[in-house]
């Protein structure tokens, strides 16, 4: 049944058309929009942006995925040792993580996590 709601955050539901009345609502006395869920969430379609696939991107705006080769633009001191990756050393077979910015991958024998503004895909 189609009722009608304040997007403005006072909660404000009614089965006519109207106004928001509520005080201390940014939208008091902006008309109240239609809505026909069945749910009692009105809108929620609509207003969910959660869930939108982050995408892990290099340093080109390239989009990465797993499995993908990539090169290093940059000289990287690994933490806690000496070593550097040197600038141009190829990796493959990265691995998406959780965080845009970072993905897994191994570099000879050793399992590390690499910004992805020192990557370049290849
Ligand atoms: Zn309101
Ligand atoms: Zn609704």
């Amino acid at each position: 049944m189609s009722h009608f709601v304040c997007k403005g955050g006072c909660g404000g539901v009614s089965e006519v058309e109207g106004f928001c009345e509520a005080d201390g609502c940014p939208n008091q006395w902006q008309p109240l929009e239609s809505c026909d869920c069945q749910d009692g969430k009105h809108f929620a379609k609509n207003e969910d942006v959660e869930g939108v696939a982050q995408v892990t991107k290099d340093s080109n705006g390239t989009e990465l995925q797993d499995g993908d080769s990539v090169v290093l633009i940059k000289d990287l001191p690994l933490r806690g040792s000496s070593a550097v990756y040197k600038r141009g050393t190829k990796v493959s077979n990265i691995k998406l993580t959780d965080n845009p910015e970072q993905v897994d991958c191994r570099i000879e024998g050793s399992e590390i996590v690499l910004k992805t503004c020192f990557l370049k895909k290849v």
